[in-house]
């Protein structure tokens, strides 16, 4: 049950330090069918509804290149989220966890991913599947699903460690 201070039992949140170390720039919004958390499914589905991706006209030439790619990582603000949670009791489990035990939207930076199907492209705006979030969300950045991804540059040693040297 929810407490005054919003917390349900077993949870705790630290005092809020506020926010200075990233200087993160929204590069656009997504534009989802849900306007309330509790109808927005908890993650996305590559056979979920369609929705738009619309990145800011500045941002348009680094979509070039991005219609090789059916699937893409996409991060975004989770923006209505509290950060200042440290323990979680998921309101349908009951059980007490550690932020970084879930993928609840609330945490310190609340970013949020999903991988998407990438539907169709109509200039600055990427239609898609799969994504969880508000009506709304600002997007952060979005990348090419890294099992797809070949990188352009060569290999470097790092990449065949598997011990420590
Ligand atoms: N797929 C992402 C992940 O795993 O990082 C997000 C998962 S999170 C569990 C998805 C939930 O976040 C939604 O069901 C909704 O309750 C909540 N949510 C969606 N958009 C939000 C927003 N803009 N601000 C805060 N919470 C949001």
């Amino acid at each position: 049950m929810a407490q005054d201070d919003g917390l349900r039992d077993g949870e705790r949140a630290i005092k809020w330090c506020g926010a200075s170390d990233a200087r993160l720039v929204y590069i656009g919004r997504i534009r989802t069918p849900w306007t309330s958390r509790k109808d927005c499914p908890r993650q996305g589905r590559h056979d979920g509804p369609l929705c738009r991706i619309e990145i800011d006209e500045a941002w348009a030439d680094a979509l070039e290149g991005i219609d090789a790619y059916e699937r893409l990582e996409v991060l975004y603000w989770l923006d209505h989220s509290r950060r200042d949670l440290v323990l979680q009791s998921p309101r349908d489990d009951g059980a007490t966890r550690g932020t970084f035990a879930l993928r609840s939207p609330m945490r310190p930076n609340p970013i949020g991913t999903s991988i998407v199907r990438l539907v169709e492209i109509e200039k600055t705006t990427l239609i898609v599947r799969g994504l969880d979030c508000l009506d709304g969300t600002p997007l952060l950045d979005i990348k090419p699903d890294r099992t797809l991804f070949i990188p352009p540059a060569p290999p470097t040693r790092g990449d065949y460690e598997i011990e420590n040297p």
